[in-house]
């Protein structure tokens, strides 16, 4: 686990976040994050799909949100089918 602010390996449990997810927080300079690795929360996924909206890169998003580029696309897709095809609609 690496320090997503500075890249220390210097990192610690912190507790769970509100979507239950661990947080870590950087003993090197405070930082405080949260790993997605572990199963993707419904926040993350929404974030990561708004996200890509946004930005339209889906390299870029995924590497933001550190996750393979197949799952995000594959999440982009099934909201759109959730959504009647409507690309550009809000979530
Ligand atoms: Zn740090």
């Amino acid at each position: 686990m690496k320090c997503k602010n500075c890249s220390s390996l210097k990192v610690v449990k912190n507790g769970h976040s509100l979507t239950n997810s661990q947080v870590f927080k950087c003993k090197n300079c405070g930082h405080k994050f949260v790993e997605f690795t572990k199963g993707y929360s419904k926040q993350l996924k929404h974030d990561a799909i708004l996200y890509y909206r946004v930005n339209g890169h889906s390299n870029i998003v995924a590497k933001q949100f550190d996750i393979p580029i197949y799952t995000l696309l594959k999440w982009v897709r099934e909201s759109k089918e959730e959504r009647g095809g409507d690309e550009y609609g809000l979530l």
